[in-house]
């Protein structure tokens, strides 16, 4: 029987619903069905997918994929939760195949931004995809919740301040870019019931100040124009992410030393303006990236809420990196597992730890274990790579093999040679 009186104590667990593209049943309807479908399932929580229950027609025709992402923390304090203590709470989304909408200017060149409807189908599994250590994913996911959340009850900005400027600095290749947008999308998903239609617009600081400089202008009044259309739809959700800040100071120093044509002092500053005027927007999250570590002169940058670091993956990301593309080609079939252990699954960093200390280890099934471990010694060699480095090993290591297929023994050990090589 469950316990009575824990509806206070439950821990809200964010449960994600893709529908199918086929789909055209209404949200409404699906998600009060995978509420009854949770109501009775007598299970077990854990992060991951939930299998949707193939004695259920309706639920079968319309979900392509129900899963728990929630926390980090939350996978690290409990690891499981049992299902009286859990509160589900149910988003339904269904992803945009749209593509993003590239803008061309006048003369047909390539305009320096591009936008997407969220959530889409090229940042679905992204967030999961991205491995850091410090909790940073759930603090930046908390924090755009508080700053939507104020905004939804309306919270005067007048008492309590806060704004809507996240900025991410690091090394290159650490995944800030790709941090960014997929925030965006996961918020997308969790903000569905509060905002009907969420946008991504994607702005490249930096070909916006390198090419085509007297177009520059023209452009920034553009973009802003259709962000201001944008924001001005209550309903809407906009995110604008500005890569690479930093070209913005570095343009403005150019500029001021004569090196640069004095337009470019003008462009910085004008961007700089519609940026403060979009930031009064209750609708509106800002996103920045910069690969300058150092402090950056910037008028907006300084009132960025979160300004977080992202640097280079320690053992535990890198294992877990590595983890996810070995599994892949695995899944794939270009790599074969042992012959005993068809489906073999490596185990989490998190688990190897364990039963490395530990004398037995049931999870880390036999043949699994020299695997594992193996991989492991791998992800200690490559210290100082980026997670972008990371992904693209496992591809280099598989050209440099005589053969196309290969078995993950063999697999490994040339992972490891090419990661020498490359460091
Ligand atoms: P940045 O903007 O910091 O230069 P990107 O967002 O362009 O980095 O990252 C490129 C790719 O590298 C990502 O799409 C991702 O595949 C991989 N990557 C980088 N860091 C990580 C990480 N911490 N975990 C998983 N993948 C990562």
């Amino acid at each position: 029987a469950v316990p009575p009186a824990l509806e206070d104590e439950k821990i809200l667990v964010s449960v994600e619903v893709c529908m199918k593209p086929s789909s055209t049943t209404r949200e409404e309807d699906l998600r009060s069905a995978v509420e009854r479908m949770l109501e009775n399932r007598s299970l077990s929580y854990r992060d991951g997918p939930i299998p949707v229950p193939s004695d259920d027609p309706f639920l079968l025709e319309n979900i392509k994929r129900i899963q728990i992402c929630d926390s980090d923390e939350w996978e690290q304090n409990h690891k499981v939760l049992l299902f009286w203590q859990v509160k589900p709470v149910v988003h339904v989304y269904q992803l945009s195949e749209e593509g993003p909408g590239e803008e061309l200017s006048g003369d047909g060149v390539l305009a320096s931004f591009n936008e997407w409807m969220l959530p889409a189908k090229e940042f679905d599994g992204l967030w999961e995809s991205l491995v850091y250590e410090t909790g940073l994913k759930q603090r930046l996911l908390r924090y755009a919740a508080s700053a939507l959340l104020f905004t939804e009850r309306g919270v005067d900005p007048c008492l309590v301040s806060w704004n809507r400027i996240i900025l991410l600095h690091g090394p290159p290749g650490t995944g800030k870019t790709s941090l960014c947008k997929a925030l965006a999308q996961k918020l997308s998903i969790r903000f569905k019931s509060r905002f009907s239609q969420c946008q991504l617009v994607e702005v490249n600081a930096h070909s916006l100040f390198s090419k085509w400089f007297s177009e520059s202008g023209k452009l920034v009044a553009k973009l802003f124009q259709k962000i201001q259309e944008m924001v001005e739809e209550e309903s809407s959700l906009v995110f604008v992410l500005i890569d690479e800040v930093e070209s913005l100071a570095a343009a403005r120093k150019a500029a001021l030393s004569g090196s640069e044509p004095s337009d470019s002092i003008r462009v910085v500053n004008a961007l700089l303006t519609q940026m403060d005027r979009l930031k009064s927007w209750p609708n509106v999250i800002i996103l920045t990236t910069s690969n300058i570590t150092t402090a950056i002169d910037i008028a907006f940058v300084d009132r960025a809420d979160i300004k977080a670091y992202v640097g280079p993956p320690a053992v535990q990301a890198r294992y877990e990196i590595l983890r996810s593309c070995v599994q892949e080609l695995v899944r794939t079939r270009v790599v074969t597992p042992p012959q005993e252990n068809e489906n073999i699954v490596l185990p989490s960093y998190g688990l190897l730890r364990e039963t490395m200390g530990a004398s037995v280890s049931p999870e880390v099934g036999g043949s699994a274990d020299p695997i594992s471990k193996l991989l492991l010694q791998v992800a200690e060699e490559c210290k100082g790579l980026s997670g972008r480095s990371l992904r693209k090993l496992p591809f280099l290591a598989h050209a440099a093999l005589t053969s196309p297929y290969c078995d993950i023994i063999k697999f490994l050990h040339a992972l490891e040679e090419t990661a020498r090589r490359e460091i």
